[in-house]
């Protein structure tokens, strides 16, 4: 009996050994009949250009990509999604018929997806705060103003680049940048940590009483015990204070529909995972 060879797909990054990208794409293939494999392969910057075609040379079909190759992969992708091409960043590389490689940018429709579906929060009419200026700000900011919420600010430690970033999707809707220290006389209703402060459980130096009345903190890190800003958001009283597992299931199940034309059942993905940290 011939076994058919499974289509090649992996993320690459560093560091990536904790990646849950595996177990997701693995759960979504089983749920949805695809033969494919998905494999967590470190890859530094200085390595990507040879790494990326290596591994299409050898048979790859898509690649994701995770920090710090999201720029460099915009800059691979010969074509890319107009979402893709305003943020200047790519997380998800497609090798299409023809032998080009496309590049999309999944993070902003991920987030928007699991507020919405997920967690029943419309970002429609909300006062945001972005905290961070980084890749992950980059990718959700376009999805986020296409809700069309009241304002987004950008609060970053280095405040020329939350400027820069509010600058260039100014064209998109309500948008400014600033600096933490400006934020004392401000409130929100939606609060979204973009930093990795949280990969180290710190938190940015957040004022009191910023959080609006019911508002929401929801951070797109996450890990196997609340982060150190979904403890802030509880300690400041939010309706709800969310990570970002969610968020990382919606944003694969749109890479997993780019390549494979399927779309998974990301719920119960979501609840296998929590089961499988828990
Ligand atoms: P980057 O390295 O591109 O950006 C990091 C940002 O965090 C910068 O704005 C940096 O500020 C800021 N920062 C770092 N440490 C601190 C601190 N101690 N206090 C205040 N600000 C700080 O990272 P990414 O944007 O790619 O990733 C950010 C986070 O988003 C990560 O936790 C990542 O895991 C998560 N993420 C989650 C996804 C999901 O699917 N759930 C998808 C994508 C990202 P400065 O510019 O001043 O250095």
């Amino acid at each position: 009996m011939s076994t058919v060879k499974p289509d090649k797909y992996a993320v690459f990054g560093s560091p990536i050994k904790h990646s849950k990208s595996p177990i997701i794409h693995q759960l979504f293939a089983e749920q949805t009949g695809q033969n494919i494999s998905y494999d967590a392969i470190e890859v530094s910057a200085d390595d990507f250009i040879k790494s990326v075609n290596t591994f299409f040379a050898g048979g790859g079909k898509g690649l994701n990509c995770t920090v710090p190759l999201k720029g460099l992969a915009w800059k691979y992708a010969e074509n890319k999604s107009e979402h893709a091409e305003y943020s200047k960043a790519v997380n998800t590389l497609i090798l299409q018929d023809d032998g080009s490689v496309y590049g999309d940018n999944t993070d902003g429709i991920g987030l928007v997806r699991d507020l919405n579906n997920n967690q029943g929060i419309s970002p429609n009419g909300k006062r945001i705060l972005i905290l961070g200026a980084g890749g992950a700000s980059r990718g959700i900011l376009g999805p986020l103003l296409d809700q069309l919420p009241m304002s987004v600010f950008i609060v970053n430690r280095t405040v020329s680049k939350a400027l820069e970033l509010a600058n260039q999707f100014a064209k998109k809707g309500m948008v400014s940048g600033c600096g933490y220290a400006d934020l004392y006389d401000k409130k929100f209703d939606l609060i979204l940590n973009a930093t990795s402060a949280s990969l180290s459980d710190q938190l940015p130096p957040l004022p009191e009483g910023i959080l609006g009345k019911q508002g929401v903190c929801y951070d797109l890190a996450y890990g196997n015990k609340p982060t150190a800003f979904v403890r802030w958001g509880f300690e400041n009283k939010a309706e709800k204070s969310l990570d970002g597992l969610g968020m990382l299931v919606e944003q694969a199940a749109e890479a997993f529909y780019l390549w494979r034309g399927v779309r998974p059942d990301t719920g119960v993905v979501i609840r296998e995972l929590k089961n499988r940290i828990q």
